[in-house]
């Protein structure tokens, strides 16, 4: 008895997603929708397990999309990870 697949249709994103980083750039994964509390699951990029998912529901950490972003700008653009919609900025004074 397995514990059931939350997972549908792979074509079909699990939640709007918003912006693909640009190849060197970071993924924004902060709400907690990216983050599976009830199993981890082998990452489909590097094989170990993780927690996150992304709005595909491809398990996924977070580094690993974006180093395969990097290594994969061209298929990136087709939207397989991208980062959280981000609601409206409140501050342009990022000093990061
Ligand atoms: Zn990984």
């Amino acid at each position: 008895m397995s514990a059931p697949a939350r997972r549908r249709s792979s074509k079909a994103p699990l939640w709007e997603p918003g912006l693909i980083p640009a190849p060197g750039g970071l993924l924004d994964w902060r709400d907690g929708k990216y983050f599976d509390r009830w199993q981890d699951l082998p990452c489909v990029l590097c094989g170990a397990p993780t927690p996150m998912r992304s709005h595909y529901g491809e398990p996924a950490h977070k580094v690993c999309p974006e180093e395969w972003i990097t290594a994969n700008s061209v298929e990136a653009r087709l939207g397989r990870f991208a980062s959280d919609v981000q609601p409206q900025r409140k501050r342009d004074d990022d000093h990061a």
